[in-house]
């Protein structure tokens, strides 16, 4: 290895973020999760539908905590762009690729914010005549919460704060952070 490599500096320890939850403790929360989702859907082959980008890391992480015969698709939908504000305006960008009928769907997203992505799309997805739809969300910021949207297998409640890693993005940057952590000066 070259010296210049010691004077690379860490993403991973970037002074501008705050550990909210290591990547211990989120390992951990996601075994539990699996464990239980594959108690609940025994013997019913679910699909787990992946909402791209930010649900990724959470998604591969969960289908291997789940130990029963499952399907996994992937659907994109806008969000925020480089803002942290929703702009309330929601719309698939990559839809499925197979249909959903008579299928037990789960839905596997990042983070419930104000709800308005999650409750346009689970209703979209109820009116394709699937057999049932419920969703893991891996954090809850709660407060925030304009549709009232159920979380039927959640990681953790979090305060409102913007939070990034695991997936979770700041304008396209931070997504390969190990752990998930607050943004505690967002200009630098
Ligand atoms: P909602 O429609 O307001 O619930 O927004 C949900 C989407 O907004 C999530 O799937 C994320 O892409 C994004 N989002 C909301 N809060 C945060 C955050 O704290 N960090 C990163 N992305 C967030």
């Amino acid at each position: 290895m070259s010296s210049s490599s010691a004077r690379t500096p860490s993403e991973f320890t970037n002074p501008n973020l705050e550990t909210l939850f290591t990547a211990e403790q989120i390992q951990t929360r996601v075994t539990e999760l699996g464990a239980e989702i594959a108690r609940d859907y025994v013997g019913r082959n679910p699909l787990l539908l992946g909402v791209l980008k930010g649900a990724v890391i959470f998604t591969s992480d969960l289908v291997r905590a789940i130990d029963i015969p499952l399907g996994l698709e992937f659907i994109a939908i806008s969000s925020y762009g480089a803002a942290t504000r929703s702009s309330g305006e929601v719309r698939i960008v990559k839809d499925l690729d197979v249909p959903i009928e008579g299928r037990d769907i789960l839905v596997v997203e990042d983070i419930v914010d104000t709800g308005l992505t999650l409750s346009y799309l689970l209703a979209n997805l109820r009116a394709r005549g699937a057999r049932s739809v419920k969703l893991t969300a891996l954090l809850d910021k709660h407060e925030r919460r304009l549709r009232d949207v159920p979380i039927d297998y959640l990681g953790f409640k979090i305060p409102d704060a913007f939070v990034v890693g695991y997936g979770l993005d700041f304008a396209e940057r931070y997504r390969n952070l190990p752990y998930i952590g607050v943004v505690i000066n967002p200009e630098t």
